[in-house]
């Protein structure tokens, strides 16, 4: 039975620190004890006459609080049952009233206190009543919205109470701060209470209203999307039954018989079953389907079984490569041989049962843009009738593009092989590689080491794309590479290789594939064939000689088409033609002015130059070599982007030249009064090797002696300091060259001399060859002898 305290009347009993949260009178809870003290004032209070004192804490860590710790009013109550677990203690309280501390009497073994009933200022007005009824239509509407309040409670608000005590109730149920409740329990006037605690209400309603809202709209959602798939199913079971096909299963139907269709390997054919199960299942607005389905158009377009049947003989491929191409003997030969080897392993593969049909070795052409590497890959394939596909390699750095991109990426794409295998629309195509030389490495992977997989027989025939995620069989497909220069393919990609080198042509080779084939596929391409029209053989020497200076014959195809072009627009213009066959004197009213005026052999001889035989990606070429003195102090400066390599043959002729001053006839002290400037022009081409070691040392030796330089002798090779001239490489470039140029002379190493067999009869008879080993035989021969 509570007892409660009088007005002013002064009561001694337990007190109970509370952590969290606050006891409001006119409610009844159950609170669980751990601290020593507070077990110990509960117990005690029970024993005695089950009074007993709640207040808070200020500051809930605290483990032993005094009475500077605590707030000022607390609740003055009875504790009606004690429950004991393990370690704690549970207790059934009674809140009463609210009082106030007037003194702490002792501290051991718990807190006893002296307290003071605070009388509460109950206003009985109408407001007063008026805020009560609506505190309490306020709290249903918070249950309604799922506030979580224990049963008790709920059945204790609904019923009549006092405007005081439903205040309290509900203050108790609050999901609100210490503090704040703390607030409420310290507001007296029970009007005041009523307004805090609607306030507190009326914003817990508004989180329950905000949070209803969100479950209702995600659980409109999920019950969309559940419709949504019903719904499909069932509009799929009336089409059956109706026997009719919705676009979307159209789709699906003819996805499915592709796949059939492609006769795709199991595992790839399992794959592509999975993919189109994950499409049916999505919705068509689904972000992810236009994905699938182009990665299952990609699955079933690759020719899996696709391939060209193969029962060319080799005499059949040598007379296809002979119609397609003029000259190119060695190559045409080599390229025979191959295709002879190719289809003996093949023949006994197949007795082994095995089908790689390649052999370890990828043909790799080797020249200068224009020489025919792509029209002899062409051709190739034309021999063996099977389909020919080309991707340029130049500029790549990146892996990905050869081995393609995850799918995961957007935007994900095959890398190149693989697309060229689709382009080709067989699996075993001649599949060129153009431009080899140019791939680059970088920190996105390196290119060449995924094209090794692709080239390798013994990898080759489970080739994987991370597009694809499939493998494919590479070992039918026949790999040929092209590239400008050897030295900038990756050693690794080399030796795989067979390299086969296009050398270039001679004027006369030129002459004959311009007349024999380019003229007559221009006339086609422009469509006039119909015309009958003719190009004299003059005329086309003159566009050879004075339009063109190329180690293929690029340009002058260009120049052919230009022509054509220009004859193809007067005829569409209904004029007539004047003539049907093109001279000489033609050319310039198409082509405009020569573009190469005059050869080296006609220019003058001059001191302090010398013409040198270069080996460039762009086949063979000449270069000029300027020597300039001026007075200084013997600082040797040499321009023209020149390699490092170019520049020590620069250093080791000056040097060469200083240790001769006496056999040279230059005075000792030559290089104290002068400095002295090596230029190659043609400025922005990159040059190196050492091989025009040379044709520096002519020009330096020219202009320190006053000796001109025959200009019709082109020369070649590396030096010692000692004057010895070795071997050089690229001998039948560089003669072509120069018999292009219209040099009459060429120094060449001693060494080389065995090289000469490679290079055309045509060429050798213009051209007085001199083998020098040592530089004085050189500089004899390049320099004239009056000093003038
Ligand atoms: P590359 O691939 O070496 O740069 P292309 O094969 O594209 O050179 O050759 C350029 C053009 O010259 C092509 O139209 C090609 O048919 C033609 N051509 C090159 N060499 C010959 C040749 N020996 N006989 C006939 N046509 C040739």
């Amino acid at each position: 039975m509570a007892i409660l305290l009088n007005n002013n009347t002064e009561k001694i009993v337990p007190l109970v620190a509370i952590r969290e949260g606050v006891v409001f009178p006119h409610t009844e809870t159950v609170l669980t004890f751990g601290r020593t003290k507070s077990v110990a004032a509960v117990e005690a209070a029970f024993r005695n006459d089950h009074q007993i004192v709640f207040f808070s804490q200020k500051d809930s860590r605290l483990v032993d609080p005094d009475k500077k710790d605590l707030y000022s009013i607390g609740t003055y109550g009875t504790v009606e049952r004690l429950l004991r677990s393990d370690s704690d203690l549970n207790a059934w309280v009674k809140g009463l009233s609210r009082v106030k501390i007037i003194s702490i009497e002792s501290t051991e073994p718990f807190l006893l206190a002296k307290v003071q009933e605070v009388p509460e200022i109950v206003e009985d007005t109408p407001e007063v009543r008026a805020l009560a009824g609506n505190l309490s239509k306020n709290f249903q509407e918070a249950i309604n919205l799922g506030k979580s309040v224990d049963v008790m409670s709920v059945m204790r608000l609904l019923g009549e109470n006092p405007p005081q005590e439903l205040a309290d109730q509900i203050g108790y149920v609050l999901e609100i701060k210490t503090p704040d409740k703390q607030l409420l329990l310290e507001a007296l006037s029970v009007k005041e209470r009523l307004m805090m605690t609607t306030e507190f209400l009326l914003q817990e309603i508004k989180v329950l209203e905000l949070e209803r809202n969100i479950a209702s709209k995600t659980q409109k959602r999920f019950d969309k999307s559940m419709r949504e798939t019903v719904l499909r199913e069932r509009k799929r079971t009336i089409e059956e039954e109706l026997g009719e096909i919705s676009e979307e299963d159209n789709e699906l139907k003819e996805l499915q018989q592709k796949i059939k269709k492609a006769k795709m390997p199991e595992i790839v054919e399992k794959k592509a079953q999975q993919e189109l199960k994950r499409l049916s299942q999505m919705s068509a607005n689904h972000p992810e389907t236009g994905y699938i389905r182009t990665y299952v158009d990609w699955l079933t377009d690759m020719p899996w079984s696709n391939s060209t049947p193969n029962n060319t003989t080799i005499a059949q491929a040598a007379k296809i490569l002979d119609e397609d191409h003029y000259g190119l003997e060695k190559t045409k030969e080599r390229v025979v041989e191959y295709l002879a080897v190719m289809k003996l392993k093949q023949k006994n593969n197949k007795n082994k049962k095995t089908d790689s049909a390649t052999g370890p070795t990828i043909l790799c052409f080797v020249g200068a843009p224009g020489v025919g590497k792509t029209s002899i890959g062409k051709s190739i394939a034309r021999a063996l009738g099977r389909k020919f596909v080309r991707v340029s390699l130049g500029g790549i750095r990146d892996e990905a593009e050869i081995r393609g991109h995850r799918r995961t990426y957007v935007g994900a794409m095959p890398g190149r092989i693989i697309q060229g295998i689709k382009t080709a629309g067989s699996n075993n195509p001649v599949f060129m590689l153009d431009e080899i030389d140019k791939i680059g490495t970088d920190f996105r992977g390196d290119p060449s080491s995924a094209l090794l997989e692709a080239l390798d027989p013994e990898q080759n025939k489970e080739f994987s794309d991370h597009y694809l995620e499939v493998p494919f069989d590479l070992s039918k497909v026949m790999f040929v590479a092209t590239a400008n220069i050897l030295d900038t393919i990756p050693a690794a990609l080399r030796d795989r290789m067979e390299i086969i080198h296009f050398p270039g042509y001679t004027e006369d080779e030129k002459f004959f594939i311009a007349k024999k084939y380019l003229w007559q596929k221009q006339l086609k391409s422009t469509g006039l064939e119909k015309e009958n029209l003719k190009i004299d053989d003059k005329a086309l020497y003159e566009i050879i000689h004075r339009y063109t200076r190329e180690a293929g014959v690029r340009e002058l195809e260009r120049c052919l088409a230009n022509i054509c072009r220009k004859i193809a627009r007067k005829v569409a213009e209904n004029k007539k033609l004047k003539k049907s066959i093109l001279s000489k004197t033609d050319i310039a009213k198409y082509l405009g002015p020569r573009r190469y005026s005059s050869t080296i052999a006609e220019t003058e001889d001059e001191v302090g130059m010398s013409t040198g035989l270069a080996y460039t990606e762009a086949g063979g070429d000449i270069l000029f070599i300027e020597v300039a003195l001026m007075p200084g102090r013997g600082n040797l400066e040499l321009t023209g982007k020149l390699g490092d390599v170019m520049k020590e043959s620069g250093r080791a002729a000056l040097s060469y030249v200083r240790s001769h001053w006496h056999d040279l006839g230059i005075p000792q002290d030559f290089y104290k009064k002068n400095d002295i400037h090596i230029h190659v022009p043609e400025g922005a081409v990159p040059k190196d090797g050492p091989s025009a070691g040379v044709a520096i040392t002519t020009a330096l030796v020219s202009a320190l002696t006053r000796r001109k330089t025959r200009r019709e002798v082109g020369m070649t090779g590396e030096i010692t300091l000692r004057g010895r001239v070795l071997e050089i490489g690229g001998v039948k470039e560089k003669v072509i060259a120069a018999h292009r140029a219209g040099l009459k002379t060429i120094i060449m190493p001693a060494d080389n001399k065995k090289d000469l067999v490679d290079v055309p009869e045509t060429v050798k008879k213009d051209i007085h060859f001199v083998f020098v080993s040592n530089l004085g035989d050189a500089l004899k021969t390049a320099l004239k002898s009056a000093v003038s």
